[in-house]
């Protein structure tokens, strides 16, 4: 389990964490627990997604045991920095879905002597890098990659896969549309899939 490097003095304390995996990886689940620790140490927290994700609820981060934590949905990764106001600790979900500026406004915030902790998808369907999330796992101090199990093998699993035919990137309200596999199985099944 991830244990946080912490500190007390504000200049020092600014660092970003980022949290990756595949869908059913528990991503989100992990952010919760670090966010509600923060919360009940009295530090001040504050939640941010991209608008667009909005399966569940339009204010709530959701995970997907109903554990919820209040968000803000925004429609630009530079907005966070506009309200993240007098804030010890920021969160992201869903980074992926963020764009190309949210390195430079999780650097801007760690910065300032924010802890910032960043949730998201690490590979699209087809397993390719997802969006922001290669330059933020570049940049982050510490890193968690979680893992689903596979449901062919009961391996690891890293891999989202689509078990409907759409070829576009974002697919919302989408849960029943994926299964996590392993490497193995996922190659196997992109082997039977036409036009992926
Ligand atoms: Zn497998």
């Amino acid at each position: 389990m991830f244990l946080e490097h912490l500190r007390n003095s504000d200049p020092h304390r600014g660092h970003i964490e980022v949290i990756c995996g595949s869908m059913f990886s528990g991503k989100t689940e992990e952010l919760i627990r670090r966010l509600k620790r923060a919360r009940i140490a009295r530090q001040k927290v504050e939640i941010f997604k991209p608008k667009l994700d909005t399966r569940y609820d339009e204010v709530n981060v959701v995970s997907h045991d109903s554990n919820f934590i209040p968000s803000t949905p925004v429609d630009s990764s530079t907005n966070i920095l506009l309200l993240a106001n007098e804030v010890e600790v920021v969160g992201v979900d869903e980074a992926q879905f963020f764009d190309d500026e949210l390195p430079a406004v999780c650097q801007a915030l760690a910065n300032r002597g924010i802890r910032v902790i960043v949730a998201g998808l690490d590979m699209d369907f087809l397993g390719r890098p997802f969006g922001p999330m290669p330059q933020m796992l570049a940049i982050a101090e510490y890193v968690s990659k979680v893992h689903a199990i596979c449901i062919r093998c009961g391996n690891l699993a890293n891999y989202s896969h689509r078990t409907v035919q759409n070829s576009s990137r974002i697919l919302l309200g989408e849960q029943e549309s994926y299964v996590p596999l392993c490497r193995a199985c996922f190659n196997e099944e992109l082997k039977n899939t036409p036009g992926t």
